[in-house]
């Protein structure tokens, strides 16, 4: 039993309140002190406090003729403690006598006396009790026994006794004074710890809710913790891809021991403890925890041999509150890093609407991804089927640019070919990739996502850095975020060139269209000297139509095309003009050389095609030192040259009268 608990039954921090209040109305600043007693309730407990009181009693100075009497400690209820100046032969002898005594006292409340009995005692003892009562209500205590010899007792030894008895009892009260206001003191000292602890608890999350930053919180957490146990090693091991600068925020360990203070502590978001191997240094593992799960664990050490639950309960709520200051922060990270995607995709996505032009959203989606990431490097890869592989089609690494890469090799190949994205940390220490971009660069982290278009895996856009770890998991997510805008950008200008192209072609013949040609001409005729139109009509076709039926005709008409676009050279332009009349445009050709071509036709098709049929041409020449001539004009011009060649008797070519110098008849 302790010494707090003999001043038991009422609360101490109550008895506080009492004597505070009375102290007020009181001048004596002690009194209250005074008037704090201990009640019935409290005797059971009393036992210690009254065996150490009245071993010191016992051990102060007493008057001389009284130095030979022994004395013994009765509790409340008149039993013997064993406390006793000669516990070990005449006590225990004279136990039951006191004992008998001190029931008579404890219903006379006067001290009773009674000649000692035991044989041994021959000279002559006698032995008292005397109840020793609490200052305030009289109650009795204890009881203490003397054992006198009877001719003192005679002396009137008793007065002595009693007022040694007297003495006893303030020897007690000193005692029970001292304890009282020790333990009054302790929770007094408590007290204002705990509410120190409050304010520093208030202050710290003060300062937490007050940082909206990420980084700032942790930080807040990790100074507030080691300015509270100054002699602590503390580490912040994070799990999300978390980046921070702060030298004690550390990534999660991917293996963790079984007993690990921290694995058990994230794994059950709890504070765990654990005494160090050397028994003079505990171990704590403090969970960084928020509503939606467990960010992180603090790790800390500490050279103390235990660790009060007190301070353990301390350490979580200030965990409690980082976990939710840090989820908090993280939240609003979060909403303000949407928005900035959203911002950037709407930028891209505008920016790949300014143009159909296919080399403009890959240059367009260079610039902007480049930007976007911060990335060091960054490369699209477009398939290029002609030439067999994915062609760098934008690149801010030179040597790579206009490469062609083979499907399956390189980092670009490897995520065309599989169709998957990739993240890549260290690529150094990456097994099974190699890059020339990575190796060529000096790079370190990658993202990298396919290019699809329509459904279809048609690339792969790959952004570098040269630190290792650069690009967070966000950044991946967004990259393949963005390749569904590119993807969807390069799919409507595929699907525009594709319109484009067949606008501006002939459906049966694949030949240019009238209309495409007029505008070729009319550009060509802002930029160049010359140049050369050649009208083709196949001869008698209505008869042909009539003699094998229209879609031979249709054949003929497509053999006839082929051996026109054959005929010429690149950039030469074969167009269907209308019917069974072909035009060709020969942009800085000569009349004379335009002749040799409409020959060749000419020649070609009477010989190529089958059923066998003949064309006339027409052929009409603009230049630079003629007066303007139109479009029309020129047209008008190789129809009126062809008309002649008609009524000439067909198949051959005539020149515009204009040009003309002789003009070669059928043979
Ligand atoms: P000419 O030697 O004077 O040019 O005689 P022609 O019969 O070729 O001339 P005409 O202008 O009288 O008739 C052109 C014929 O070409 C009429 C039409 O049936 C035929 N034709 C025009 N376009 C097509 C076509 O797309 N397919 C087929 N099979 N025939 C066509
Ligand atoms: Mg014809
Ligand atoms: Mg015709």
């Amino acid at each position: 039993m302790s010494e707090q608990e003999a001043c038991g039954h009422k609360d101490t921090r109550m008895l506080l309140q009492d004597t505070m209040q009375s102290s007020g109305e009181s001048s004596d600043p002690a009194a209250w002190l005074r008037e704090t007693d201990i009640v019935s309730y409290d005797f059971p407990y009393a036992g210690q406090l009254l065996a150490d009181s009245f071993r010191e009693w016992r051990g102060l100075k007493v008057p001389p003729f009284a130095q030979q009497w022994d004395w013994s400690l009765l509790n409340y209820r008149g039993e013997w403690t064993g406390a006793a100046d000669a516990a070990g032969a005449q006590g225990r002898l004279w136990k039951e006598a006191w004992e008998q005594c001190a029931a008579a006292s404890l219903i006379s409340r006067e001290p009773v006396a009674s000649a000692a009995a035991a044989p041994s005692d021959s000279s002559g003892t006698m032995l008292l009790t005397i109840p020793v009562f609490t200052r305030s209500n009289g109650e009795i205590f204890a009881l203490l026994g003397c054992a006198m010899p009877a001719a003192q007792y005679e002396q009137g030894g008793q007065h002595t006794a009693e007022a040694m008895a007297l003495h006893f009892q303030t020897c007690f009260y000193r005692r029970f004074e001292h304890v009282f206001v020790s333990d009054l003191a302790g929770v007094h000292q408590h007290a204002e710890r705990e509410s120190s602890r409050r304010s520093l608890l208030f202050q710290i999350v003060q300062r937490m809710h007050d940082n909206i930053d990420v980084n700032a919180v942790l930080t807040e957490v990790i100074d507030s913790i080691s300015a509270m146990y100054p002699g602590a090693r503390l580490e912040l091991f994070m799990s999300q891809d978390h980046r921070s600068t702060h030298p004690q925020v550390k990534p999660l360990p991917l293996r963790w021991g079984e007993e690990d203070v921290c694995a058990k502590a994230f794994k059950d978001g709890r504070v765990t403890l654990h005494a160090g191997r050397d028994s003079n240094s505990v171990e704590i593992g403090l969970p960084l925890g928020g509503k939606q799960g467990v960010y992180g664990v603090f790790h800390m050490m500490l050279d103390k041999p235990s660790f009060p639950d007190v301070d353990l309960r301390f350490l979580a709520m200030v965990a409690d509150t980082a976990g939710t200051a840090f989820e908090n922060a993280k939240l609003y990270e979060r909403s303000n890093q949407l928005i900035r995607e959203l911002r950037m995709s709407n930028e891209l996505t505008q920016r790949l609407n300014q143009s159909l032009h296919l080399g403009d959203i890959f240059q367009y989606a260079f610039e902007e991804l480049l930007e976007m990431f911060d990335a060091d490097y960054c490369c699209i890869l477009h398939l290029n089927e002609k030439k067999g592989g994915l062609e760098a089609i934008a690149c801010n690494f030179p040597p790579l640019r206009g490469e062609i890469i083979e499907n399956g090799k390189g980092l670009g190949g490897q995520v065309f070919a599989l169709g998957e994205p990739l993240i890549l940390s260290e690529y150094r220490s990456a097994a099974g990739i190699s890059s020339r971009l990575m190796t060529a660069t000096g790079s370190e982290s990658a993202i990298a996502t396919p290019l699809s278009v329509g459904g279809e895996v048609r690339g792969a856009i790959m952004l570098t850095h040269r630190e290792p770890h650069f690009f967070s998991y966000d950044s991946f997510r967004l990259l393949q975020a963005m390749a569904g805008h590119i993807g969807l950008a390069v799919g409507n200008a595929r699907l525009h060139a594709e319109v484009r192209y067949l606008a501006n072609r002939d459906s049966l013949t694949g030949l240019y269209a009238r209309h495409y040609l007029d505008e070729e001409i009319k550009e060509r005729q802002t930029k160049d000297f010359c140049g050369t139109l050649v009208v083709v009509d196949i001869d008698q076709f209505k008869m042909v139509n009539d003699t094998y039926g229209h879609q031979k005709g249709d054949k003929i008409l497509k053999q006839v095309s082929e051996i026109v676009k054959s005929s010429i050279r690149h950039g030469d332009i074969a167009a269907r003009w209308g019917g069974e009349e072909l035009a060709v445009y020969l942009p800085q050709l000569g009349i004379q050389q335009a002749r040799f071509v409409a020959e060749r036709i000419r020649k070609r098709v009477m010989a190529e095609t089958e059923p066998r049929v003949t064309v006339s041409c027409g052929i009409a020449e603009w230049s630079w030192v003629d007066e303007r001539v139109s479009v029309e004009s020129l047209f008008y011009r190789a129809d009126m040259a062809l008309y002649e060649a008609k009524n000439n008797g067909r198949n051959q070519v005539v020149v515009d009268s204009k040009n003309a110098v002789n003009n070669i008849k059928n043979p």
